[in-house]
């Protein structure tokens, strides 16, 4: 561990803040250290393993697709890319997909689309939220909210403006004549986990219709069945009237959508499908043969697992007990937020172990998690994430609640 980290020190641009942890191979829910130790991983990079590490067919399709054909120009046909595209618009809606490599990469896609729309009329701003996530890239960071990822990095962008999230009346208000779409996360992530409302969606829907704007949704994080449905939307909206009704217009994708192999897409609505024709966007990389086969074996294994049920049913039962949990130690948890298998833990500002230490509540509540030998990941100063494969088992889940339980009782002492 320390030569390797002394040949990061060395070599590796140091733009993380990384834990003091390292590994060197996984299977299933479980991360093997390179201390020797097994960590149960409730974070899976950050919802990126979808199915977990090690998934043998996964490792077949592959040595496979690898053996067939990994890459081809997009100047080129081939079938796995047509077969995605067809699998996620038949999940997603009436509508055509764009390959990519990656999250920020998917939103890049997304501005450029609302640009298009609005060009002839000079429109091209987009509202963004407080608190939202939308990636590294420079149009990432203007349409991010949060300051933190913007420091040193002006001028930026212009054309993004953020408002509070959840308020219907601060994205009318933020509307002006050059607003051509709104931008949001159905659940936020990086913000530390906080579902957007039914109305919200709803609202934002007809306040989208009302001004001829692009309805975005940046379903990076919560997309992909992690709230138990594949669109986040479809899970907030469920037994709600807007359901049936409710379509974004377009919809960004990465993260587990490869289950670890880099892809990232949007989805783009029917009437709006043709906006970016030939020459007006393109990637190397993106939808090449491998990856798609790859992401095409999840949806499969998904569906024939049952696993959006999984996420469904584990998830309420680890909300359920993380609730009973703060309810014990409410000194320690002060909230827990989210949906299905996309969970956030708020912990006390004031917790006496980790006062005066210079990292935030989030980091050292990870670390003491870390030390019990459990995997979850930071969000903002206070909020500790759940993000685990689709394929968690109730064992697994059972054993994340006992290491965190005695953590947290540990704390509370
Ligand atoms: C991770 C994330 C991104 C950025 O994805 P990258 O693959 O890191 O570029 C964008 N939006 C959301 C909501 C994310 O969680």
């Amino acid at each position: 561990m320390n030569e390797i980290k002394a040949l990061y020190d060395q070599y590796v641009v140091p733009t993380y803040g990384r834990f003091n942890l390292g590994f060197e191979s996984g299977s299933g829910s479980r991360l093997r250290g390179f201390d020797g130790r097994d960590y149960l991983d409730m974070g899976t990079g950050i919802a990126v393993c979808s199915l977990g590490h090690g998934h043998p067919e996964i490792a077949d399709t592959l040595a496979e697709q690898a053996r067939r054909l990994v890459h081809v120009s997009n100047l080129y046909y081939t079938e796995p890319q047509a077969l995605l595209a067809k699998k996620l618009v038949e999940l997603t809606g009436s509508g055509k997909a764009f390959f990519c490599n990656s999250g920020a990469e998917a939103n890049e896609g997304l501005y450029k689309l609302a640009r298009r729309f609005g060009h002839d009329e000079g429109r091209f701003e987009i509202i963004t939220t407080n608190a939202s996530f939308h990636g590294r890239t420079l149009g990432g960071i203007a349409a991010t909210g949060q300051e933190k990822v913007k420091i040193g990095f002006g001028p930026l962008m212009p054309g993004f403006t953020q408002v509070p999230y959840n308020s219907l009346e601060a994205i009318e208000s933020a509307i002006t004549p050059a607003t051509v779409a709104v931008l949001i996360e159905g659940v936020q992530g990086e913000g530390g986990i906080t579902p957007a409302t039914p109305e919200y969606l709803t609202g934002l829907r007809k306040l989208c219709d009302r001004h001829k704007l692009l309805l975005m949704m940046d379903a990076i994080q919560c997309g992909f069945f992690r709230t138990g449905a594949f669109m986040s939307y479809q899970t907030i909206l469920a037994g709600n009237p807007g359901l049936e009704t409710f379509q974004p217009d377009a919809v960004s994708m990465a993260k587990s959508l490869g289950g670890g192999l880099p892809i990232g897409a949007f989805w783009v609505r029917a009437p709006y499908a043709d906006l970016l024709g030939p020459g007006s966007h393109g990637t190397t990389f993106g939808g090449t043969p491998l990856v798609c086969s790859v992401a095409l074996k999840i949806l499969e294994i998904i569906e024939r697992d049952g696993l959006a049920s999984n996420a469904r049913t584990l998830g309420s039962m680890l909300k359920t007990r993380l609730e009973a949990l703060m309810a014990r130690h409410p000194k320690i948890i002060t909230q827990i937020r989210g949906l299905g298998f996309m969970l956030g833990i708020e912990v006390a500002e004031d917790i006496p172990d980790f006062v005066g230490q210079t990292s935030s509540a989030s980091i050292q509540m990870c670390n003491r998690l870390h030390e019990a030998g459990l995997i979850t990941i930071p969000a903002g100063t206070r909020v500790v994430r759940f993000l685990p494969a689709l394929n968690l088992t109730k064992e697994d889940a059972m054993e994340a609640l006992r290491i965190f339980g005695d953590t947290v009782a540990t704390l509370d002492n």
